[in-house]
This record gives C-alpha cells, sequence and structure tokens, in this order.
C-alpha cells in the first residue's frame, strides 16, 4: 500500500515528495515523462528566492541577471532593476531533474508510467497506470494544468480559466537582455528569457479565444529584433489563467486528496509565474498530510499566498488596457529606484 502517491513530478510534485521525506512520509510520484524540457520561461523571481531560499543555491547551470527590460505598449523601453537581487531562468529539463533527484535522494520513489485513471474506492485510491494498479492512502494531484486527478475530484479547470502560450527555444541570444513585451491587444506579453544553453522565447495569452494570431505576432517581433535567433524547437502550452476568485473558492483538498500547483490552478494571472506556488503548494501539501489533515491545505495556501492571486485577479479585468498598462510600465520603472528587491513581478 501507497502511503501518498502524487500523480506529476513537475516542481509541486517533486518538491511535495521532498518535503514528505524530510518527515518520514514515503510518498510515491508517478510521471513517465522525465527527462523533458516543458514549455516554459524558467524565471524564477528574487520573491521566490526569498521564500524559498534553495532556489538561490541550486547547483546546476543557469543564467542570472540583475535586470530585466520592459518594452511598453507605445514602445517605450524601460529597465527594471533589482540592485543585488538576481532573476535566475533555468531549464526545465534540468531543474526539474534536480527537484526529483532531491525527492528520490530522500527516500521518495519515482515510477515512470502514465498514470490513467485514479479512482475512490472504501476511502483508499486506486491508481491505474499503462502497465498496473495500485493502492493509495492519499493522493496528491500535481498533474498540471489538464489535471486527470482534478477531473477525477472537483472537475476540471474550464477552458475559461486557461491562457494560450506559443514558442521556441532558440539559439543565439544567450547573451541579450531579459526582455518581456507588454501586448495590451491580447492581455499577455512576448518574452525573451536568456539560460544558460539556449533562449526561451515565447508569447502568452490568458484568454484563449483573444489567442488566434499569436505565432504571427511573435514571428514578427523576433525578425525585427532577433534575426539571428537559429530555431532549435517550437512548442504549444497552456497555462492556467484564473478569471474569478470564485475559482479559487472551490475547496482543493478533502478527507484524502490536495490539488497542487497547476492542478490547482495556482499561476499568476497577470504574469504567468508558477514554479513559486507550485513549489509553496508542495511544502504545504506535505505539511497537511504530516498533520493528518489534507483539508487543512485548504487553509494554509490562502494564508500563505491567496491574498496575492486574489489581489491579482481583480487587477488582471483593468491592466492590460493600453494606458493603464502604459502608467504600470512607469510604475515598474519608478519601483526600480526605490524597491529594487520589491518587484510588482514577483
Ligand atoms: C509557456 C509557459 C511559460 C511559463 N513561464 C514561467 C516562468 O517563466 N516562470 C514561472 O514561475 N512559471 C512559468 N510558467 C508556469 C509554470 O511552468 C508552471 O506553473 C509550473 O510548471 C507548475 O508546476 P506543476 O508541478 O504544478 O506542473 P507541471 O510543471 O506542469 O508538471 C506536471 C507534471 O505532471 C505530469 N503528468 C501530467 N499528467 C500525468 C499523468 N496522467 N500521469 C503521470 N504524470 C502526469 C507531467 O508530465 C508533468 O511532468 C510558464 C508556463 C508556461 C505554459
Amino acid at each position: 500500500m501507497i502511503e501518498v502517491a502524487i500523480v506529476g513530478g513537475g516542481p509541486a510534485g517533486s518538491y511535495c515528495a521532498y518535503c514528505l521525506a524530510e518527515n518520514d512520509v514515503h510518498a510515491v510520484i508517478f510521471d513517465h515523462t522525465h527527462p523533458r524540457e516543458k514549455p516554459c520561461g524558467g524565471l524564477v523571481t528574487p520573491l521566490a528566492q526569498k521564500l524559498l531560499p534553495f532556489l538561490k543555491k541550486i547547483p546546476i547551470e543557469h543564467c542570472e541577471r540583475n535586470k530585466i527590460y520592459f518594452i511598453s505598449p507605445y514602445g517605450k523601453r524601460i529597465c527594471l532593476s533589482y540592485g543585488k537581487s538576481k532573476l535566475l531562468c533555468f531549464s526545465r529539463l534540468k531543474l526539474d531533474q534536480y527537484l526529483i533527484n532531491m525527492a528520490v535522494n530522500k527516500n521518495a520513489q519515482l515510477i515512470n508510467e502514465k498514470v490513467e485513471a485514479v479512482e475512490r474506492k472504501g476511502g483508499l485510491w486506486k491508481v491505474k497506470t499503462t502497465r498496473k494498479s495500485y493502492t493509495a492512502k492519499t493522493m496528491i494531484g500535481a498533474d498540471g494544468v489538464s489535471s486527470l486527478v482534478r477531473r477525477s475530484t472537483i472537475g476540471p479547470l474550464s477552458r475559461r480559466n486557461k491562457g494560450f502560450c506559443y514558442g521556441y527555444f532558440v539559439r543565439g541570444l544567450e547573451k541579450e537582455d531579459m526582455t518581456i513585451k507588454f501586448l495590451f491587444h491580447k492581455m499577455g506579453y512576448i518574452w525573451v528569457f536568456p539560460r544558460a544553453e539556449h533562449t526561451s522565447v515565447g508569447i502568452g495569452c490568458p484568454d484563449i479565444s483573444r489567442s488566434h494570431g499569436l505565432k504571427m505576432e511573435l514571428d514578427t517581433f523576433i525578425e525585427q529584433h532577433y534575426p539571428y535567433a537559429e530555431e532549435i524547437s517550437r512548442w504549444a502550452a497552456l497555462i492556467p489563467s484564473v478569471k474569478t476568485n470564485k475559482t479559487f473558492r472551490i475547496p482543493l483538498a478533502g478527507p484524502n486528496w490536495i490539488l497542487i500547483g497547476d492542478a490547482a490552478g495556482h499561476v499568476n494571472p497577470i504574469v504567468g509565474e508558477g514554479i513559486l506556488y507550485a513549489l509553496l503548494d508542495g511544502e504545504l501539501a506535505a505539511q497537511a498530510v504530516v498533520d493528518d489533515s489534507p483539508q487543512l491545505f485548504n487553509k494554509l495556501w490562502k494564508e500563505t499566498f491567496g491574498w496575492k492571486l486574489f489581489t491579482d485577479v481583480k487587477l488582471m479585468k483593468w491592466i492590460y488596457k493600453k494606458p493603464v498598462l502604459e502608467l504600470y510600465c512607469e510604475y515598474l520603472k519608478f519601483s526600480s529606484f526605490i524597491r529594487p528587491a520589491f518587484s510588482v513581478l514577483a
């Protein structure tokens, strides 16, 4: 019998398994995809590093910058400086592998099998994979935006609460500045995030119904600014983008199950930051399980970072209007002088 089954070995699942193992609770992670490069910017903000200091010390190759450039809706280039703090940019192939190893080295187990179904039976969970069936006492859904565990508990994250991203991994931009170009008409942005060995260039739109033409918009931007970029691969991906706080009021944990990370919809709707919330969720879910009260998670996440997501869901409605976004960019410039380590980005 498995003590805690975790479906999904992204940052949420592996860090949860690690935190459980630290408390002598044995967890089994199911994930068939590793090693893999997840479509992602890979940006880890100073706030994430402040809340989870181990992120600063991860001994894998990554890119570090203390500045990021914003291109405003009226085309102004604004530099946001973080002073002594750094923005870190990781390849998700390396970051996720590192987090899995952290968990496995602490005695968690990784089973490289895809979960096809989960079912509650007599107070236990049946986990059916492509190879066999397992029984678990507690189930943690860390299986991303299209979570099977979420579908089997509270129902899927609706289309309205998902955004769409398109992009490339390219070579040749590793020395370039980290850059974000805001797009008020798409309510999203284009990013250029150099990493150690390649660069993530993408475009994101929090509203799937507005995502028509994203590829063309990104290709034009690359052609204008980085004609020398050399494509390695291209991708398209969904991202949670919760539109109303009603969605966040749905319980994310029951007597023997918890949803965390993207499966919980915990991504900042304005900037798309999700790695921080995935890791915090992993830690909080482990705390709830160790306290023998999975439902405690419903309270813990709201107390820890709920205010930030609730506020940004409300802000999202007006921040992507052209003049407001221009003012927001001015504010970013101003905040760069007054409080380098406390950016709105994080
Ligand atoms: C294009 C894009 C750019 C982004 N950029 C950034 C950024 O720069 N900074 C930032 O902080 N956040 C960013 N995010 C958000 C961030 O990637 C996610 O919030 C974060 O990865 C969530 O972690 P997770 O562990 O919850 O889910 P995931 O990282 O999605 O991991 C889920 C895991 O579950 C596995 N899985 C799914 N179904 C099954 C199954 N049935 N059986 C077994 N395994 C399964 C998957 O293979 C995957 O490995 C970005 C997202 C996207 C889409």
